[in-house]
Protein backbone atom coordinates (compact mmCIF):
# COMPACT_ATOMS: atom_id res chain seq x y z
CA UNK A 1 0.00 0.00 0.00
CA UNK A 2 1.29 3.47 -0.68
CA UNK A 3 0.57 6.09 1.97
CA UNK A 4 -1.29 9.36 1.74
CA UNK A 5 -0.64 11.96 5.09
CA UNK A 6 -4.48 13.22 5.56
CA UNK A 7 -5.43 16.37 7.08
CA UNK A 8 -6.84 15.67 10.65
CA UNK A 9 -9.83 18.12 9.98
CA UNK A 10 -11.21 16.74 6.81
CA UNK A 11 -9.28 13.78 5.59
CA UNK A 12 -8.32 15.66 2.05
CA UNK A 13 -4.95 15.32 1.25
CA UNK A 14 -2.27 17.54 2.51
CA UNK A 15 1.06 18.68 1.19
CA UNK A 16 3.64 20.73 2.07
CA UNK A 17 3.46 24.12 0.56
CA UNK A 18 6.83 25.73 0.00
CA UNK A 19 6.38 29.43 -0.42
CA UNK A 20 4.62 28.92 3.42
CA UNK A 21 7.33 26.17 4.61
CA UNK A 22 3.75 24.72 6.07
CA UNK A 23 1.50 21.26 5.21
CA UNK A 24 -1.83 22.64 3.78
CA UNK A 25 -4.65 20.91 3.26
CA UNK A 26 -6.16 22.09 -0.35
CA UNK A 27 -9.55 20.81 0.49
CA UNK A 28 -10.48 22.92 4.02
CA UNK A 29 -7.43 25.50 4.11
CA UNK A 30 -6.02 24.45 6.94
CA UNK A 31 -2.46 25.36 7.46
CA UNK A 32 0.06 23.18 9.78
CA UNK A 33 3.61 23.28 11.10
CA UNK A 34 5.45 19.98 10.25
CA UNK A 35 6.05 19.13 13.76
CA UNK A 36 2.23 19.80 14.76
CA UNK A 37 1.08 17.66 12.18
CA UNK A 38 3.05 15.13 13.03
CA UNK A 39 2.09 15.34 16.97
CA UNK A 40 -1.40 15.27 15.48
CA UNK A 41 -1.16 12.32 13.19
CA UNK A 42 -0.79 8.57 15.13
CA UNK A 43 2.59 7.64 13.59
CA UNK A 44 1.76 4.50 13.83
CA UNK A 45 -0.93 4.26 11.69
CA UNK A 46 0.88 6.58 9.64
CA UNK A 47 3.86 4.10 8.78
CA UNK A 48 1.01 0.87 9.13
CA UNK A 49 2.16 -0.77 5.93
CA UNK A 50 5.89 -0.36 6.63
CA UNK A 51 4.94 -2.69 9.53
CA UNK A 52 3.27 -4.97 7.14
CA UNK A 53 4.86 -9.02 7.46
CA UNK A 54 3.73 -9.67 3.60
CA UNK A 55 5.28 -8.35 1.70
CA UNK A 56 3.31 -5.39 0.26
CA UNK A 57 5.45 -4.75 -3.68
CA UNK A 58 4.48 -7.01 -6.65
CA UNK A 59 8.23 -6.86 -8.12
CA UNK A 60 7.55 -6.49 -12.14
CA UNK A 61 10.01 -7.04 -14.77
CA UNK A 62 10.80 -3.84 -15.72
CA UNK A 63 11.83 -3.08 -12.51
CA UNK A 64 8.77 -1.19 -11.24
CA UNK A 65 6.53 -1.93 -7.90
CA UNK A 66 3.31 -1.89 -7.61
CA UNK A 67 1.04 -0.55 -4.81
CA UNK A 68 -2.44 0.27 -3.95
CA UNK A 69 -3.33 3.95 -3.69
CA UNK A 70 -4.95 4.34 -0.48
CA UNK A 71 -7.17 7.11 -1.85
CA UNK A 72 -8.68 5.85 -4.72
CA UNK A 73 -7.29 2.25 -4.73
CA UNK A 74 -5.75 2.18 -8.23
CA UNK A 75 -2.24 1.08 -9.04
CA UNK A 76 0.60 3.24 -8.07
CA UNK A 77 3.58 2.39 -10.21
CA UNK A 78 6.92 3.28 -8.65
CA UNK A 79 10.57 2.55 -9.37
CA UNK A 80 12.53 0.68 -6.98
CA UNK A 81 14.08 3.14 -5.22
CA UNK A 82 11.52 5.70 -4.96
CA UNK A 83 9.98 6.70 -1.55
CA UNK A 84 7.62 8.78 -2.80
CA UNK A 85 5.53 9.31 -5.84
CA UNK A 86 2.00 10.35 -6.97
CA UNK A 87 -1.05 8.27 -7.71
CA UNK A 88 -1.15 8.70 -11.51
CA UNK A 89 -5.01 8.38 -11.75
CA UNK A 90 -6.51 10.50 -8.74
CA UNK A 91 -3.31 12.65 -8.24
CA UNK A 92 -2.97 11.91 -4.43
CA UNK A 93 0.81 11.91 -2.93
CA UNK A 94 2.02 8.13 -2.53
CA UNK A 95 3.76 7.72 -0.04
CA UNK A 96 6.31 4.25 0.49
CA UNK A 97 6.85 4.11 4.04
CA UNK A 98 8.75 1.32 4.26
CA UNK A 99 11.43 3.20 1.93
CA UNK A 100 12.09 5.76 4.19
CA UNK A 101 11.82 3.81 7.50
CA UNK A 102 14.24 1.41 9.42
CA UNK A 103 17.61 1.32 8.01
CA UNK A 104 16.19 3.98 5.07
CA UNK A 105 15.03 6.66 7.67
CA UNK A 106 16.94 9.98 7.26
CA UNK A 107 18.09 11.74 9.77
CA UNK A 108 17.79 15.49 8.07
CA UNK A 109 16.33 16.61 5.40
CA UNK A 110 16.52 20.22 3.88
CA UNK A 111 12.83 21.19 2.84
CA UNK A 112 12.35 22.65 -0.36
CA UNK A 113 12.72 26.39 -0.27
CA UNK A 114 11.95 26.98 -4.43
CA UNK A 115 8.22 26.23 -5.59
CA UNK A 116 7.53 25.21 -8.71
CA UNK A 117 7.09 28.70 -10.45
CA UNK A 118 10.60 29.98 -9.27
CA UNK A 119 11.90 26.90 -10.64
CA UNK A 120 9.99 27.39 -14.16
CA UNK A 121 10.80 30.68 -13.86
CA UNK A 122 14.77 30.10 -13.79
CA UNK A 123 14.57 27.18 -15.79
CA UNK A 124 13.45 29.23 -18.66
CA UNK A 125 16.36 31.85 -18.29
CA UNK A 126 18.62 29.33 -18.35
CA UNK A 127 17.71 27.83 -21.84
CA UNK A 128 17.60 31.67 -22.33
CA UNK A 129 13.42 31.13 -23.43
CA UNK A 130 13.56 28.37 -25.79
CA UNK A 131 15.71 30.86 -28.50
CA UNK A 132 18.72 27.71 -29.40
CA UNK A 133 16.42 25.08 -27.66
CA UNK A 134 14.42 22.21 -29.65
CA UNK A 135 11.05 23.44 -30.17
CA UNK A 136 9.01 21.52 -27.85
CA UNK A 137 11.86 21.71 -24.69
CA UNK A 138 9.94 25.07 -23.30
CA UNK A 139 6.70 23.70 -24.18
CA UNK A 140 3.85 23.36 -21.08
CA UNK A 141 3.62 19.84 -21.52
CA UNK A 142 7.85 19.32 -21.12
CA UNK A 143 8.19 21.91 -18.56
CA UNK A 144 5.20 20.02 -16.42
CA UNK A 145 7.70 16.66 -16.31
CA UNK A 146 10.32 18.95 -13.68
CA UNK A 147 10.21 16.66 -10.52
CA UNK A 148 10.60 18.25 -7.40
CA UNK A 149 12.61 15.23 -5.93
CA UNK A 150 14.38 14.88 -2.43
CA UNK A 151 17.89 13.65 -3.26
CA UNK A 152 19.57 10.60 -0.83
CA UNK A 153 22.73 12.20 0.80
CA UNK A 154 25.43 10.90 3.17
CA UNK A 155 27.09 13.34 5.40
CA UNK A 156 30.25 12.17 6.42
CA UNK A 157 32.13 13.20 9.46
CA UNK A 158 35.93 13.17 9.12
CA UNK A 159 38.91 13.30 11.54
CA UNK A 160 42.91 14.07 9.81
CA UNK A 161 46.23 13.79 10.96
CA UNK A 162 48.05 15.55 8.55
CA UNK A 163 51.29 14.63 8.19
CA UNK A 164 52.83 15.87 4.62
CA UNK A 165 56.43 16.56 3.30
CA UNK A 166 57.09 18.52 0.44
CA UNK A 167 59.45 21.06 -0.79
CA UNK A 168 58.77 24.84 -0.96
CA UNK A 169 60.57 27.53 -3.52
CA UNK A 170 61.69 30.84 -2.82
CA UNK A 171 62.41 33.16 -6.01
CA UNK A 172 64.47 35.84 -5.34
CA UNK A 173 65.18 38.40 -8.65
CA UNK A 174 68.20 41.06 -8.43
CA UNK A 175 68.70 43.51 -11.77
CA UNK A 176 71.97 45.46 -11.25
CA UNK A 177 73.01 47.38 -14.54
CA UNK A 178 71.80 45.15 -17.99
CA UNK A 179 72.04 41.72 -14.95
CA UNK A 180 68.97 40.09 -13.94
CA UNK A 181 70.20 37.72 -11.19
CA UNK A 182 67.57 35.07 -10.32
CA UNK A 183 68.23 32.56 -7.19
CA UNK A 184 65.96 30.21 -6.25
CA UNK A 185 66.11 28.40 -2.67
CA UNK A 186 64.67 25.41 -2.07
CA UNK A 187 63.53 23.96 1.40
CA UNK A 188 61.81 21.01 2.89
CA UNK A 189 58.55 21.64 4.22
CA UNK A 190 56.77 19.43 6.63
CA UNK A 191 53.44 20.10 8.05
CA UNK A 192 51.58 18.56 10.50
CA UNK A 193 48.09 19.56 12.30
CA UNK A 194 44.95 18.13 12.97
CA UNK A 195 42.06 18.70 10.48
CA UNK A 196 38.30 17.88 10.82
CA UNK A 197 35.45 17.87 8.18
CA UNK A 198 31.67 17.87 9.28
CA UNK A 199 28.84 16.53 6.99
CA UNK A 200 30.89 15.93 3.39
CA UNK A 201 27.92 15.44 1.68
CA UNK A 202 28.12 12.97 -1.23
CA UNK A 203 24.66 12.02 -2.98
CA UNK A 204 23.58 8.20 -2.24
CA UNK A 205 22.04 8.15 -5.45
CA UNK A 206 23.57 6.24 -8.68
CA UNK A 207 21.16 7.42 -12.06
CA UNK A 208 21.96 10.77 -11.49
CA UNK A 209 24.86 12.30 -12.70
CA UNK A 210 27.65 13.14 -9.73
CA UNK A 211 29.17 15.85 -11.76
CA UNK A 212 25.73 17.50 -12.00
CA UNK A 213 24.81 16.61 -8.42
CA UNK A 214 28.11 18.42 -7.32
CA UNK A 215 28.10 21.17 -9.53
CA UNK A 216 24.81 22.68 -7.80
CA UNK A 217 26.14 22.05 -4.37
CA UNK A 218 26.87 23.90 -1.81
CA UNK A 219 23.79 23.22 0.39
CA UNK A 220 23.47 25.71 2.99
CA UNK A 221 23.08 23.89 6.54
CA UNK A 222 21.26 26.45 8.38
CA UNK A 223 18.42 25.21 6.94
CA UNK A 224 19.35 21.32 7.71
CA UNK A 225 16.18 19.66 10.06
CA UNK A 226 15.34 16.93 12.03
CA UNK A 227 13.85 14.34 9.31
CA UNK A 228 10.24 14.33 9.39
CA UNK A 229 7.64 12.38 6.77
CA UNK A 230 5.84 15.80 6.51
CA UNK A 231 8.25 17.61 4.00
CA UNK A 232 7.53 14.69 1.68
CA UNK A 233 3.57 15.39 0.18
CA UNK A 234 3.58 17.32 -2.83
CA UNK A 235 7.50 15.44 -3.96
CA UNK A 236 9.33 13.03 -5.37
CA UNK A 237 11.59 11.54 -3.14
CA UNK A 238 14.13 8.14 -3.35
CA UNK A 239 15.88 6.33 -1.08
CA UNK A 240 19.59 5.87 -1.25
CA UNK A 241 21.15 2.56 -3.41
CA UNK A 242 24.70 3.45 -3.09
CA UNK A 243 25.63 2.66 1.09
CA UNK A 244 27.99 5.01 2.95
CA UNK A 245 30.42 2.27 2.97
CA UNK A 246 30.71 2.08 -0.66
CA UNK A 247 31.62 5.77 -0.38
CA UNK A 248 34.63 5.64 1.61
CA UNK A 249 37.15 5.48 -0.77
CA UNK A 250 35.86 8.54 -2.31
CA UNK A 251 35.35 10.53 1.04
CA UNK A 252 39.10 9.66 2.05
CA UNK A 253 40.07 11.13 -1.25
CA UNK A 254 38.22 14.21 -1.45
CA UNK A 255 40.11 14.65 2.20
CA UNK A 256 43.12 13.91 0.65
CA UNK A 257 42.52 16.73 -2.15
CA UNK A 258 41.00 19.07 0.90
CA UNK A 259 44.30 18.29 2.68
CA UNK A 260 46.65 19.74 -0.57
CA UNK A 261 44.40 23.07 -0.16
CA UNK A 262 45.76 23.08 3.54
CA UNK A 263 49.14 22.38 2.82
CA UNK A 264 48.63 25.27 0.07
CA UNK A 265 47.55 27.80 2.07
CA UNK A 266 50.33 26.87 5.03
CA UNK A 267 53.16 27.08 2.85
CA UNK A 268 52.13 30.70 1.25
CA UNK A 269 55.61 31.80 2.91
CA UNK A 270 57.22 30.41 -0.57
CA UNK A 271 56.57 31.34 -4.02
CA UNK A 272 55.60 28.00 -4.61
CA UNK A 273 55.06 24.77 -2.88
CA UNK A 274 54.71 21.10 -3.52
CA UNK A 275 53.90 17.86 -1.49
CA UNK A 276 56.04 14.69 -2.31
CA UNK A 277 54.49 12.81 0.02
CA UNK A 278 51.47 12.66 2.27
CA UNK A 279 51.55 10.30 5.60
CA UNK A 280 48.44 11.82 6.76
CA UNK A 281 45.84 9.29 8.46
CA UNK A 282 42.05 9.86 7.50
CA UNK A 283 39.37 8.36 9.50
CA UNK A 284 35.80 8.52 8.38
CA UNK A 285 34.33 7.85 11.98
CA UNK A 286 30.30 8.72 11.52
CA UNK A 287 28.04 9.76 9.06
CA UNK A 288 24.02 10.83 8.59
CA UNK A 289 21.34 10.58 6.08
CA UNK A 290 19.90 13.12 4.84
CA UNK A 291 17.34 14.30 1.96
CA UNK A 292 17.83 17.32 0.07
CA UNK A 293 15.66 19.02 -2.80
CA UNK A 294 16.72 19.36 -6.69
CA UNK A 295 14.46 20.33 -9.09
CA UNK A 296 14.92 18.01 -11.99
CA UNK A 297 14.39 17.51 -15.62
CA UNK A 298 15.33 15.19 -17.90
CA UNK A 299 14.93 15.46 -21.92
CA UNK A 300 15.79 12.79 -24.79
CA UNK A 301 16.57 14.78 -28.07
CA UNK A 302 18.05 12.81 -31.15
CA UNK A 303 19.12 9.61 -28.86
CA UNK A 304 20.83 12.13 -26.33
CA UNK A 305 19.47 12.74 -22.66
CA UNK A 306 19.98 16.40 -21.20
CA UNK A 307 19.61 16.65 -17.90
CA UNK A 308 18.66 20.23 -15.82
CA UNK A 309 19.13 20.14 -12.15
CA UNK A 310 18.23 22.95 -10.09
CA UNK A 311 19.07 23.38 -5.94
CA UNK A 312 15.96 23.16 -4.59
CA UNK A 313 16.96 25.26 -1.66
CA UNK A 314 19.36 27.72 -3.41
CA UNK A 315 18.52 27.94 -6.90
CA UNK A 316 21.72 26.93 -8.22
CA UNK A 317 21.48 25.21 -11.48
CA UNK A 318 23.44 22.90 -13.70
CA UNK A 319 23.52 21.03 -16.57
CA UNK A 320 23.75 22.14 -20.64
CA UNK A 321 20.46 22.40 -22.51
CA UNK A 322 20.27 20.63 -25.97
CA UNK A 323 20.64 22.44 -28.92
CA UNK A 324 18.15 22.24 -31.74
CA UNK A 325 19.56 21.01 -35.06
CA UNK A 326 16.71 23.67 -36.76
CA UNK A 327 17.36 26.51 -34.80
CA UNK A 328 21.25 26.18 -34.86
CA UNK A 329 21.23 26.23 -39.10
CA UNK A 330 18.69 29.17 -38.76
CA UNK A 331 20.85 31.21 -36.70
CA UNK A 332 23.75 30.79 -39.08
CA UNK A 333 22.11 31.10 -41.84
CA UNK A 334 20.83 34.81 -40.13
CA UNK A 335 24.59 35.30 -39.50
CA UNK A 336 25.52 33.80 -43.17
CA UNK A 337 22.98 36.36 -44.69
CA UNK A 338 24.23 39.08 -42.54
CA UNK A 339 27.61 38.39 -43.32
CA UNK A 340 26.79 38.38 -46.99
CA UNK A 341 25.25 41.29 -46.82
CA UNK A 342 28.57 43.27 -44.76
CA UNK A 343 30.48 42.07 -47.93
CA UNK A 344 28.43 43.36 -50.50
CA UNK A 345 28.45 47.05 -48.74
CA UNK A 346 32.45 46.61 -48.50
CA UNK A 347 32.67 46.04 -51.92
CA UNK A 348 30.55 48.30 -53.09
CA UNK A 349 32.08 50.96 -51.07
CA UNK A 350 35.34 49.70 -52.44
CA UNK A 351 34.20 49.92 -55.93
CA UNK A 352 32.59 53.39 -54.81
CA UNK A 353 36.35 54.20 -54.18
CA UNK A 354 37.63 53.24 -57.12
CA UNK A 355 34.72 55.24 -59.26
CA UNK A 356 35.72 58.18 -56.73
ZN1 LIG B 1 -8.53 19.57 5.51
ZN1 LIG C 1 -5.25 7.37 -6.29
Amino acid sequence: MADTIKCPRCSANVVFDVSKQKITCAFCGTEFAPEELMKEINEEKLFEHAKAEEPTANKLEWEKQQFACNSCGATVFADVNTSTTFCMFCGSPAIIAERFTGEFEPDYIIPFKIDKDTATTKFLKWCKGGLMTPFNFVSPKNIAKMKGLYVPFWLFDVDAKLDMVGTGKKVLVTNSGNETTTITDVYNVTRKMNACWNNMPFDGIDRIDDDLMAAVQPYNYDDLVKFSPMYLPGFFSEKYDVSAEDLTNRVVYRSKEYAKKIFKEYTTEYNSSTISQDNSEYNVYDHDYALFPVWFLRYKYLGKTYEFVMNGQTGEVAGIPPQSIVKKIMASAVVLAIAAVIVKIIVSLMLGGFVG
